[in-house]
């Protein structure tokens, strides 16, 4: 399957196998990852993108098509779809248990960049955010490229500078995380890496410790009471 299939069923696999149900979408543009989770045992999905227009043409593609009243779920699935910026506060956002960001951030303009892990990490703190973009390490493998591999990519990272990123995270919030690679290359080429690279961050914290029922300050003096102590 194509490099972008791989990554919706590795991502939803990675999903159900942590037991989410809810989980919010970052950059979901034609909400083709959230229709791919119909197949999963999610249970609430929003998508989130900047560009209304996109949304606007996309939302019908969420409607239940005559298949899903014949081969039902066993569970009821609810779709959204919000217009908004991964970096600014939104009540409609909090209380999720995973955020996907899928080939997003290299959408993002350093000033904006910066501000993600604030959002994500600090205020919306789910149990569980994965996020994907290009491995530039592999773009050898593409011999006619010049510059990236999309005109509207701000920049495309090596797996060094995409870990760096990560890391620079995990020392400031109650995170771990683990990477992957997506979209394997020819033989012979294991030392590139794999076209997309991806990282799996997950919270320190017992998930029940974290109370997303709670106010948001609530929950954000918790988040702060663990970075000070680390
Ligand atoms: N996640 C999609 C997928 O895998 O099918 C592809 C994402 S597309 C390459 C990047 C998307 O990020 C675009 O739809 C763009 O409108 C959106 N975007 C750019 N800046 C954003 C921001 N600050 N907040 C939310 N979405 C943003």
């Amino acid at each position: 399957p194509p490099v972008y299939k791989q990554r919706y069923s590795r991502v939803a696999a990675i999903l159900d196998s942590e037991n989410v149900k809810s989980v919010i979408d970052f950059g979901c543009a034609e909400c083709k990852f959230i229709q791919h989770l119909k197949q999963c045992n999610i249970e609430v999905v929003s998508g989130v993108d900047i560009d209304k227009s996109l949304l606007e043409r996309s939302k019908y593609s969420l409607k239940p098509l005559i298949t899903d009243y014949i081969i039902r779920r066993k569970d009821p699935l609810v779709m959204r779809t919000y217009q908004g910026s991964v970096i600014d506060y939104d009540a409609r956002c909090i209380g999720y248990e995973a955020i996907t960001m899928i080939e997003i951030i290299e959408h993002l303009e350093s000033d904006v960049l910066n501000k993600v892990p604030q959002n994500v990490f600090g205020t919306l703190h789910p149990r569980i955010v994965i996020v994907t973009t290009p491995n530039s390490d592999f773009n050898v493998l593409f011999p006619d490229l010049e510059g990236f591999r999309h005109w509207d990519h701000k920049f495309e990272w090596s797996r060094d500078e995409f870990r760096n990123w990560c890391e620079e995270i995990i020392a400031i919030y109650p995170y771990m995380v683990r990477y992957e690679g997506i979209g394997s290359g020819p033989e012979g080429t294991d030392h590139l890496g794999s076209c997309s690279q991806m990282a799996i961050f997950t919270h320190l914290e017992d998930p029940s410790a974290v109370d997303q029922s709670q106010p948001l300050y609530l929950n954000m003096l918790k988040t702060q009471s663990v970075v000070s102590s680390s």
